[in-house]
């Protein structure tokens, strides 16, 4: 399914589409959006940002509405940081496994707590379906409530298998160096020291190669820009780099994410919690 979602994306930007609903890719050559889902996590995000700051680039995060309750200084710092954020539903459901109108009702509270956490600042207007599940008629809902459905192209493959372990930091670079083209989409996640020791070796090569790392809804706006530009087929771009994808490394994560995994199917916070987030502190820009 990803690959027709990816083939309808790129058609969509190639004939300059008002507005792309799905994208899975854009069509730049030479630009690369880095998307990190399932946090906000403390200390992860904080330090895949300082990994940022020091590339000087921008990345696109969806967040888990619940973990943002718990570690709303983290959206603090995301924010200020100027990254962009998208909603990953607030227990991180697979959609295939939750009625439509939970689905929705997922995805509005967790746009709610990261707009009332940001004073109204921050709205995602970004959806990015947990485990990648989108079935078909779920997909359309939420579309029509306004959201653009971001997938991926290349996957880091950064989270941890219990069978094998989780890759080390040289092995998630080169997986991703091996598959990336430009215009490519890739997911990693906020929530492991290997993907944090990952970032330069995925960054550095790729800006020696003259890529540039933009968020995902730069990358949909220019995509679309560019196609209008060429009116035809954008060029293939070349491979960056052609290397082995090491063995997969058996290393525990330090993180508690994984003992902390929400679970699927809890019943939503009920009124009186919701009313609660209308109230919510506005730390952030109310100074
Ligand atoms: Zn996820």
């Amino acid at each position: 399914m990803r690959l027709l979602v990816s083939s309808i994306i790129v058609l969509n930007l190639i004939i300059g589409a008002p507005e792309a609903k799905i994208v899975a890719r854009g069509s730049v050559p030479k630009l690369i959006a880095l998307t990190f889902d399932d946090g906000p996590s403390d200390p992860y995000t904080l330090k895949v940002i300082e990994e940022l700051k020091k590339e000087k680039i921008k990345a696109t995060f969806f967040l888990v509405g619940k973990k943002v309750v718990a570690k709303p200084h983290v959206l603090d710092v995301l924010v200020a940081s100027g990254q962009e954020i998208g909603n990953h539903t607030y227990y991180h459901s697979r959609l295939n496994w939750v009625t439509e109108r939970k689905m929705l009702d997922e995805l509005k509270l967790s746009s709610d707590i990261i707009s009332g956490y940001t004073n109204g600042r921050v709205k995602p207007t970004l959806f990015r379906p947990p485990h990648g599940f989108l079935p078909q008629s779920k997909s359309q809902a939420i579309q029509k409530a306004g959201y653009t459905i971001v997938m991926w192209s290349v996957n880091g493959d950064d989270f941890y298998h219990s069978k094998t372990g989780i890759r080390s930091p040289v092995s998630i670079a080169e997986r991703v160096l091996s598959r990336i083209n430009g215009g490519d989409i890739i997911l990693l996640h906020d929530i492991s020291q290997q993907t944090v020791d990952s970032l330069s070796y995925i960054i550095r090569p790729l800006k020696r190669k003259g890529y540039k790392f933009v968020t995902v809804s730069e990358l949909v706006r220019l995509s679309g820009r560019y196609a209008l530009a060429l009116k035809k087929r954008p060029p293939v771009t070349e491979e960056v780099n052609s290397v082995l994808v090491l063995p997969m490394q058996k290393i525990k994560p330090e993180s508690s994410y994984f003992e902390s995994q929400p679970n699927y199917g809890l019943p939503l916070p009920g009124p009186e919690d919701r009313s609660a987030i209308q109230t919510w502190p506005r730390r952030l820009f109310d100074r």
